[in-house]
């Protein structure tokens, strides 16, 4: 599932040897986590899909296509669904594979479309995706011409679905999904050109650690894209819910939109900027045919959509931009 000896080598090129040295330790240890003990599973699905490959994908696409339907016959189309079915939920996409569609439960390809114009122009760029979900922004990442993505995201389900996305690729871009947390990249790696971070920080007990850790990650002059939730309000208001936020056990700060500039002022980024501010709909995150779960109408308060379950603003989402 994971080239370790490949993607030791291209972090060695990238400046990041001190990494390299650790990742072969790393990787083993996550793998052998398994948390679900659902690995052997994921792994004997990915031994099922078809042996087909396509040169033929989209990557700018707001759908991240590989292949299409005259490249292979209903039974090959039959077995790649059944075995993608097998490997919800789907959080994270659109995707389309040789013409099934993956309905996501998220619309991430509108986050894409409210950042990517705003975001220093990809090309060429070594870019690191903390808490990457299945990999969808990262091939959205590549699509705009970076020369290396990294992904990081502890869930091995979701690494197993960007595994069975590359699988259909004859030619991969240089795009990696490492199964780790934020905790495991060494500190003051100081290589990454562009480091996004989205819908991370509310899930951090440490909002200002996050933030030193993204900035220990770039290089002096590289980005930082940082997408959070947001609440109403001056500098100095901060919502730490209770207990549960829309139903997430595990939300602990979400700033305002002045809190956060100042957050990340204070953590020494320059040329902190808000590109955008935008409620979370119930179009864009939503059950779906791949999704069976509740999702955001079942998050809110049933007579007012302005309001959590549990009585707090509903979910805005926030797009921030810093130098470091
Ligand atoms: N960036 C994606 C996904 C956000 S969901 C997007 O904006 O659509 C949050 C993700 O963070 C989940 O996929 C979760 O598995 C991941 N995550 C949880 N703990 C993490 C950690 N310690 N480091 C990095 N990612 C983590």
């Amino acid at each position: 599932m994971i080239f370790t000896e490949e993607v030791c080598q291209l972090l060695s090129d990238a400046g990041m040897a001190s990494w390299a040295t650790l990742l072969p330790r790393q990787i083993e240890q996550a793998l052998s986590a398994d948390r679900h003990g659902d690995l052997g599973r994921w792994q004997y699905l990915l031994q099922q899909l078809p042996d087909i490959r396509s040169d033929d994908i989209d990557l700018q696409a707001d759908r991240v296509r590989v292949g299409c339907a005259q490249e292979t016959n209903e039974t090959v189309r039959r077995d790649i669904y059944q075995t993608l079915r097998a490997l919800q939920p789907w959080r994270k996409g659109p995707y389309e594979l040789f013409g099934i569609h993956i309905d996501t439960e998220w619309r991430s390809d509108w986050k894409w479309q409210r950042l990517s114009q705003h975001v220093q122009p990809l090309a060429g760029r070594k870019v690191l995706d903390v808490g990457c979900g299945n990999g969808y922004h990262a091939w959205r990442m590549a699509g705009e011409g970076a020369g290396l993505v990294i992904g990081i995201d502890p869930s091995l389900l979701f690494l197993t679905q960007f595994t069975a996305i590359r699988h259909f690729m004859a030619e991969p871009p240089n795009v990696h999904f490492l199964p780790l947390g934020i905790e495991s990249v060494p500190s003051g790696l100081g290589a990454f050109d562009t480091v996004f971070s989205m819908g991370i920080l509310y899930h951090r007990r440490s909002p200002m650690d996050h933030l030193f850790d993204l900035k220990g990650c770039l290089r002096l002059g590289g980005e930082l894209v940082l997408e959070t939730l947001v609440v109403e309000g001056d500098e100095n208001t901060v919502l730490v819910p209770e207990g549960r936020y829309a139903k997430m056990r595990n939300v602990w700060f979400i700033p305002s939109v002045p809190a956060l500039v100042n957050w990340l002022q204070r953590c020494g980024y320059r040329n902190v900027r808000v590109v955008d501010v935008t409620p979370t709909s119930t179009q864009e995150q939503r059950r779906s045919d791949w999704m069976a779960f509740e999702s955001l109408a079942d998050f809110l308060d049933p007579e007012d959509h302005g309001l959590t379950v549990e009585g707090y603003p509903a979910p805005v989402r926030a797009t921030i931009l810093a130098t470091a």
